[in-house]
């Protein structure tokens, strides 16, 4: 890692610590020549494929570009998407996979969406699911009601 301040190409760590429940690692370097300070961030790459084969970083930015059309409109804020985009990451890094299909990650979207609101759910996932007729949209609220009874039941107990 060069400094970069005067590009030289090695330092040295004065100080390293897990940040995000340790999914990444912080530290903090001092450049041997100038002696400035820097941080660099390590983390384990969490691949996704895509359906044309590319991989690319997952990133959950574009999570929340991906939801955030879906909840326009939708008493949401960028606290919630950010939370969101947060619970998708855990529930994909928890999977143990060092890559996932593009499709996994929207799979992953799903829950967390519907806990968020119902509408931005409904509407995502007639995209994501190629929603094509009234049928599926009403299959799809009748399996939203029973859920929304199932977490009733359990809440009460
Ligand atoms: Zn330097």
């Amino acid at each position: 890692m060069r400094c970069p301040f005067c590009r030289h190409s090695d330092s040295r760590v004065v100080d390293s610590r897990e940040v995000e429940d340790g999914q990444a690692i912080r530290r903090r370097r001092s450049c041997t020549e100038c002696g400035r300070r820097f941080t660099t961030v390590e983390e384990a790459v969490l691949a996704v494929v895509k359906r044309s084969g590319v991989t690319e970083p997952f990133s959950r930015e574009k999570v929340i570009r991906g939801v955030s059309r879906a909840c326009q409109g939708r008493p949401v804020n960028d606290d919630d998407l950010a939370l969101l985009a947060h619970k998708v990451e855990e529930s994909i890094r928890s999977a143990g996979a060092a890559e996932i299909p593009s499709h996994e990650v929207g799979l992953a979207i799903l829950g967390p969406l519907r806990d968020l609101d119902e509408v931005a759910y409904l509407r995502f996932a007639s995209v994501y699911r190629s929603f094509s007729s009234v049928e599926d949209f009403e299959k799809e609220i009748a399996d939203l009601r029973a859920a929304i009874t199932s977490n009733d039941t359990e809440n009460n107990t």
